[in-house]
């Protein structure tokens, strides 16, 4: 049997090791490559090391972005993992119901702000379980989506009982054209966010509405928690946005009539105080 003092003071070394460790598992070189700003093609100034990973500003434009990342191989094994989703936001029941909750609060959003008139056609990029997707369908939307993790897909397809592709935004071709696509917690992930949102636009029918979201990296949360902050995930979240580089970025792309909800008290960002809803259109022409 323990005696008091152990007792009392092993909780406290064991809280200490989980904070020092970072990791529960290693990186092995070979699966991490240097990166670059996206739009300036600069290397960028170290902010903080989480090892073997870094967040880097770039010296020209301030967007932050994780380098060295994890490269190709190392990410597929990643999200790969059934772990990645059970673990996370699909984990427990408390979590399907907070889904639940954001998911029509973002679908009544985009009923409410896209003029085309019927609910049309709906893509979902990275649409994990298909869950966002079930409740477009029961809305009247026809769905389709796309998912890089081939277990998450197989579970998609099962609830949706439609086909869901799998790989990355460019394996799409041009018979997925949509009237909305979403996109919910995908662009922090992908390795060039300026090359997702062409592809987005090009899957966009004319003055449709492209939908997505991300971690806040301008929220209160990541400014004050810094390296503790729950969402920093430098394994997976290689691009930071804040509200004004997200803005930046749609514009850039030649997206219009951008929104941007960074208010946790939004019901789109239901149960998250630090996530961006991003709202935005394809010109008519
Ligand atoms: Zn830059």
């Amino acid at each position: 049997m323990q005696d008091a003092s152990e007792s009392f003071a092993r909780p406290k070394v064991a809280r200490r090791r989980r904070a020092n460790a970072e990791w529960t598992h290693r990186f092995p070189d070979h699966h991490l490559e240097e990166a670059q700003c996206f739009r300036c093609d600069r290397r960028g100034e170290t902010r903080l090391t989480v090892a073997p990973f870094q967040l880097v500003d770039c010296p020209d434009c301030g967007q932050s972005f994780v380098s060295p990342r994890l490269n190709e191989e190392g990410r597929a094994g990643l999200y790969g993992d059934s772990a990645y989703f059970d673990d996370g936001v699909y984990g427990s029941k408390f979590a399907h119901t907070l889904q639940r909750t954001w998911i029509d609060a973002r679908l009544d959003w985009i009923e409410s702000n896209h003029h085309n008139g019927d609910a049309g056609s709906m893509l979902e990029i990275g649409c994990a379980y298909g869950l966002f997707l079930e409740g477009a369908a029961e809305r009247g939307y026809s769905v389709h989506g796309l998912e890089f993790s081939e277990t998450a897909a197989t579970a998609a397809s099962r609830r949706l009982g439609t086909p869901i592709a799998t790989g990355e935004i460019d394996d799409l071709v041009g018979d997925n054209v949509s009237d909305v696509v979403a996109a919910w917690d995908v662009i922090e992930h992908v390795s060039d966010p300026r090359a997702f949102l062409d592809k987005a636009y090009e899957l966009i029918a004319p003055g449709g509405m492209l939908a997505l979201s991300c971690p806040n990296a301008g929220s209160l949360a990541a400014r004050v928690l810094g390296r503790r902050w729950w969402n920093l995930k430098l394994d997976r979240h290689i691009w930071q946005f804040t509200a004004d580089d997200l803005q930046r970025l749609l514009t850039e792309a030649g997206y219009e009539n951008i929104t941007l909800h960074a208010n946790p008290m939004r019901r789109v960002n239901f149960g998250r105080i630090d996530s961006l809803f991003a709202a935005a259109q394809r010109p008519l022409n």
